[in-house]
C-alpha cells in the first residue's frame, strides 16, 4: 500500500537532523510537515555568530568530501563549501611548536614506521574482517548485522551479516588492542577527542569508526576538508529558506500526547493534532515534555553526553596565532579541562575570533567545574604565547550523545530501532547516527527511506 502523502508530520528540532528530514520528506513527496524549533534561529550546534562583519564558528566547523548528505543539502540550495582552507600545527604542553609526525627526526622513525604498518593493517581489517562497519546508524551491529545506504554515496541499499561487527561495541582502545593496532589511536585521536567526542578508553569503537571511517580519517590527515565562508550555520539557514515549510522558531513545546492513533503537541499555549511525530531533538530530554513510555524512559535514561566547552577569544595584539594548533598531550583523560585545540579561521589575520576547545568529563572521573576549566584554558593560551584579551562568547555544549559499551553490546540500538513507528513516533538526530552534520543528515535520509515509502514506492534521492 502506498503511504498517505498528506499525513501531518511534526518534526521536533530545527538542527541539521530536523531540517534535512524535511528536505528528504519533500523529496519523497511529503509536504504537510511542520518543524518546531525552540531557538529563535535554525542550525542547532551549527552556530556561526558574526564579529566585525565575518562569521566565526561556536559549533560545527568542517566537513570532508564524503559528506554526501550535506552535499545533498548544498545541491538542494545551490550552495557550496566556499570557506577558508584549514591548516594546523602542534604544540607541546609548554607551548612549543613541534611535529609528532616529523619523518626527518630520526628518533621518530621506529614509531612512525610501526604506526604506518598498523594503519595499513586497520585498512585491511576494515575492508575484510569488519566489512559493513561504515554503514550509517547502529541497528543490528551488536547482533553482527548491517543495513543501510552504502558508504560511497552511490545510493545503493545494502545489508548483510558479519559476526565480527560485534567487536565494535568494545571501547576503541580495547578494539585496537584486540587487533594489534594500538598506534592508530595517535592518528584517530586528533579528529576525535580534540573534536569533543570523548576518550578512547570509554567510547565504543562503533562511534569512532562510523564517523572516522578510513577515508574520512585520511582526509583529515591531508587537511582535505570543507568549510563555509558564512559558517556552517549558513548551510542550514539556506536549507530552511528553501523548504516549503520553514521551521517555526521560538517554539516552546509544553506537552506531547500520543493517543487514539494521533499525536497532540501543545506549544506556545496552543494544541495541534498530527499523524506522525519525528523527534530530532535530544531523546534524553523527550520524557521531560512528552508522555514517554516506561521503555522510552528506561532507554533514553542510559544516554550519556560530553561537556564540550568553546570560548570565543580576542587575543592580545601581536600574539595572534597564525594558524590552528592541536595539543595532543592534553587529549588524555588525566588532562580533563585543558586546552586541546584552538582554531584560527582566517590564516594570518589579527581582526578575528580565535575559538578554544576543552572537554570536562570522562565516564570514570569527576567532572571539572565549568569556571575551573575556563581558567585552565585561558592559562594554557598564555603558555602557548597567545594571551586572551577578552572572551566575547562562550558555550558549554550538550555534545555527542552516546551509550557506553555495555548498553551498546546489550542491544540498546536494536531496542530503540524496534520502537520506530510505535505510537506514530520516530527517533532521529545525533544519538541515532553520530554527532556530526553528515551522519545526522544521513540518518534522516535513511529514516525517510525506511518508513516513508512502501513496497510499490521507494523515494529516489
Ligand atoms: C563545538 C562543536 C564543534 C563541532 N564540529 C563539527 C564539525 O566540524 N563537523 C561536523 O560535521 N559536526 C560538528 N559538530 C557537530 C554538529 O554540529 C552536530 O552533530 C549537528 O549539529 C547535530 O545535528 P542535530 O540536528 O542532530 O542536533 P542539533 O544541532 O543539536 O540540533 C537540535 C535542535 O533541536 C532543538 N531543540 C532541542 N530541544 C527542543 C525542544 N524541546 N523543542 C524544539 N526544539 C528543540 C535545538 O534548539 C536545536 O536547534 C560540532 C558541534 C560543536 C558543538
Amino acid at each position: 500500500m502506498r503511504q498517505e502523502k498528506s499525513e501531518r508530520i511534526c518534526i521536533i528540532g530545527g538542527g541539521p537532523a530536523g531540517l534535512s528530514m524535511a528536505m528528504y520528506l519533500e523529496k519523497a513527496g511529503y509536504t504537510n510537515y511542520e518543524i518546531l524549533e525552540k531557538n529563535a534561529w535554525v542550525g542547532g550546534k551549527c552556530n556561526s555568530p558574526e564579529y566585525h562583519g565575518k562569521r566565526y564558528e561556536m559549533g560545527a566547523i568542517m566537513g570532508v568530501p564524503s559528506y554526501y548528505a550535506v552535499h545533498d543539502v548544498e545541491e538542494f540550495c545551490g550552495i557550496t563549501h566556499d570557506g577558508p582552507s584549514l591548516n594546523r600545527n602542534y604544540k607541546t604542553l609548554d607551548g612549543k611548536v613541534y611535529d609528532p609526525f616529523d619523518t626527518k627526526k630520526l628518533s621518530n622513525i621506529p614509531r612512525l614506521l610501526k604506526m604506518k604498518n598498523q594503519t595499513k593493517k586497520l585498512a585491511r581489517l576494515l575492508e575484510t574482517r569488519y566489512q559493513g562497519y561504515d554503514i550509517n546508524g547502529h541497528r543490528g551491529v551488536s547482533d553482527g548485522k548491517y543495513e543501510g545506504f552504502d558508504a560511497n554515496g552511490t545510493g545503493k541499499w545494502i545489508s548483510g551479516t558479519n559476526e565480527n561487527l560485534k567487536d565494535l561495541a568494545l571501547p576503541f582502545k580495547d578494539f585496537c588492542a584486540k587487533n594489534g593496532i594500538d598506534l592508530v589511536q595517535d592518528i584517530w585521536i586528533g579528529p576525535f577527542t580534540a573534536f569533543g567526542y570523548g576518550y578512547f578508553d570509554e567510547i565504543p569503537a562503533a562511534y569512532v569508526l562510523k564517523y572516522l571511517d578510513f577515508q574520512t580519517t585520511m582526509n583529515f590527515v591531508k587537511c582535505n576538508l570543507w568549510t563555509w565562508k558564512n559558517g556552517t550555520q549558513s548551510i542550514w539557514e539556506q536549507l530552511n529558506d528553501h523548504l516549503k515549510n520553514p521551521a517555526k522558531l521560538s517554539t516552546d513545546i509544553e506537552k506531547v500526547e500520543r493517543k487514539d492513533g494521533r499525536v497532540y503537541v501543545t506549544a506556545n499555549g496552543e494544541t495541534k493534532e498530527y499523524d506522525k511525530l519525528i523527534v530530532t531533538a535530544p531523546l534524553q530530554f523527550f520524557p521531560d515534555y512528552a508522555d514517554a513510555s516506561d521503555k522510552e524512559k528506561e532507554l533514553f535514561g542510559k544516554i550519556d553526553y560530553e561537556r564540550y566547552d568553546v570560548l570565543a577569544c580576542l587575543i592580545k595584539k601581536g600574539q595572534y596565532p597564525p594558524i590552528s594548533y592541536y595539543m595532543f598531550d592534553n587529549m588524555e583523560a588525566k588532562r580533563l579541562g585543558h586546552l586541546m585545540v584552538y582554531y584560527c579561521r582566517w590564516r594570518g589575520e589579527e581582526d578575528q575570533v580565535i575559538t578554544t576547545y576543552a572537554l570536562r568529563n570522562h565516564k570514570d572521573r569527576e567532572e571539572i567545574p565549568y569556571d575551573t576549566a575556563k581558567q585552565m584554558v585561558l592559562d594554557d593560551m598564555k603558555i602557548c604565547g597567545s594571551e586572551v584579551d577578552k572572551v566575547i562568547n562562550e558555550k558549554s555544549w550538550y555534545y555527542f550523545p552516546h551509550v557506553f559499551s555495555e548498553d551498546y553490546a546489550n542491544g540498546w540500538y536494536q531496542k530503540v530501532e524496534s520502537m520506530q513507528g510505535q505510537n506514530n513516533t520516530y527517533y532521529a538526530g545525533e544519538i541515532m547516527g553520530f554527532g556530526d552534520m553528515d551522519e545526522t543528515s544521513e540518518y534522516s535520509k535513511e529514516l525517510v527511506y525506511r518508513f516513508f515509502n512502501s513496497d510499490d514506492y521507494k523515494p529516489v534521492f
